[in-house]
């Protein structure tokens, strides 16, 4: 049931918002000199949580994968996702070098929200279930020899503290899951359960992050692939690090003598200019004080921040004309992906802005308050990618400082993954050219970053080949 107020439209004016709008820019701005302090405290907090557990806000996770995918890879292989928002399942069939991928087939359902606050088995009977459904489907290309259990990647998207390469504990949720039973046990053991509980026969050979996954995916077709970055739901890093330059990693044999690390970047906090409505909204999350990082730069936070912008300037002056007080004043009403559609939009009377906010958080808007919305947008992304982009040239300048040329004398990849990367065009711009002012024309010129779609999927996959107890 929703009440209606109606409020006479002569009273609506930007006048009284644009003070608020001044203040946002204001505490919103991001100069090159800031962007200098993240980067740089994004590499110490890097070193000082390579150095012990706990060291820093970054847990900077060994990911046990020391090998990556080199195209030799062969046979049938599972790959399972478990993300912010949506989880996937997928096969594919490995031909080795001249083959590549001969086949793949995926499927995708959304997490129904009661799960994401249910129980650790509830959550983990369905991801059994839908991939028990999916395998049942296998046939065409798709063969596994006799004799042998169907193997898969688990691709988990929250902090896990690997015991193994195919074990981890889970840390903590993040995104807005608060499943409950799942924090300190072991990922995978609760999968098996799962998979028992179906009568399916599969073995998890690789657990791992996604950003891990994607620079898996990546590497499989580019060898300069050094640094895979997930910004969607949530956001992480992960990097290629030499065994040498761990100090907390002991008795751990890498023969590579590399290994991958996963940053966990999202919790970085140090130095980040944050609003007031930053700071409401973390008081109110499921998590206060945690994943501050996340919450400024990734897809779950962006449009909520901007609500929280639209209910102040509606509050003290009156934004919108008519309204419906319960939408604009649900949390999350206004999704990330409404607040990118809103910035493309070009038409004169922004009329596509103007449906947006009323199918949205049912408000009416005239053509000055479209404006201002659009302007909010803009504030909020341009802070939020160009925070992006100052992390990612801390992960740069961390592999620079210790191996000297390894980043900035030959070509190096950034592989990007994620929604919010892919589907909003000014955030993608606002990050790159924050790294193109931070390393200058003619380092950046060496760095490339490049979008590697849903790499994830089949970098699982192969590090569940690589990991493979069988011979190929
Ligand atoms: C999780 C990371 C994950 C990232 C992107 C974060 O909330 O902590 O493990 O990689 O989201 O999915
Ligand atoms: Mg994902």
């Amino acid at each position: 049931r929703v009440t209606m107020v109606i409020r006479s439209t002569t009273g609506v004016s930007v006048s009284t918002a644009l003070p608020i709008l001044t203040k946002l820019q204001k505490d919103c701005a991001t100069p090159l000199p800031l962007l200098r302090n993240i980067a740089d405290a994004m590499a110490k907090d890097m070193r000082d949580g390579l150095e012990v557990d706990g060291g820093s806000d970054l847990k900077m996770i060994l990911s046990y994968v020391d090998s990556l995918p080199t195209g030799n890879e062969r046979g049938l292989f599972y790959a399972l996702d478990l993300g912010g928002t949506n989880f996937r399942v997928l096969r594919t069939q490995l031909g080795g070098k001249d083959e590549r991928v001969i086949d793949t087939e995926f499927e995708q359902v959304s997490i129904p929200q009661d799960l994401m606050s249910g129980t650790s088995e509830e959550l983990f009977d369905f991801i059994a279930l839908a991939l028990a459904k999916f395998v049942k489907k296998e046939g065409g290309k798709f063969v596994l020899p006799k004799n042998r259990s169907r193997e898969t990647g688990f691709t988990f998207s929250f902090p896990v503290k690997q015991t193994s390469i195919d074990s981890g504990i889970l840390i903590k949720w993040t995104k807005g899951f608060a499943v409950s039973g799942t924090p300190g046990r072991d990922i995978v053991a609760c999968l098996n359960e799962a998979m028992g509980r179906q009568g399916l026969d599969m073995r998890v050979s690789a657990l791992v992050n996604d950003t891990v996954a994607t620079l898996a995916g990546a590497r499989y077709w580019d060898n300069n692939v050094m640094v895979a970055v997930i910004l969607g739901t949530g956001t992480n890093a992960c990097y290629v690090e030499a065994v040498d330059a761990i100090p907390k990693l002991q008795g751990h044999n890498s023969i590579s003598g590399r290994t991958i690390v996963n940053t966990e970047w999202g919790a970085f906090s140090n130095g980040l200019p944050l609003t007031e409505y930053d700071r409401e909204m973390d008081a109110e999350s499921i998590n206060p004080g945690e994943q501050l990082f996340e919450k400024t730069i990734s897809g779950m936070y962006l449009g909520e921040i901007v609500r929280r912008v639209l209910v102040r300037m509606e509050e003290t002056g009156s934004l919108f004309g008519n309204y419906i007080p319960e939408r604009l004043h649900t949390p999350f009403a206004l999704g990330t992906p409404n607040i990118s559609s809103m910035q493309q939009d070009t038409s004169q009377d922004l009329e596509n802005v103007g449906s947006i906010l009323y199918e949205s958080i049912g408000v009416d808007s005239n053509l000055d308050a479209r404006k201002m919305v659009v302007e909010v947008c803009d504030t909020i992304a341009k802070r939020g990618g160009r925070l992006a982009g100052a992390g990612i040239v801390g992960i740069l300048q961390k592999m620079e400082e210790d191996s000297k040329g390894i980043v900035f004398g030959k070509r190096m990849v950034v592989a990007m993954d994620g929604g919010l990367y892919e589907h909003y065009p000014q955030y993608r711009r606002y990050l790159k050219e924050a790294v193109t002012e931070l390393l200058g024309p003619e380092l950046s010129g060496h760095v490339v970053i490049e979008h590697s779609k849903d790499g994830s999927g089949i970098g699982a996959a192969l590090l569940a080949a690589t990991n493979s107890i069988y011979e190929h």
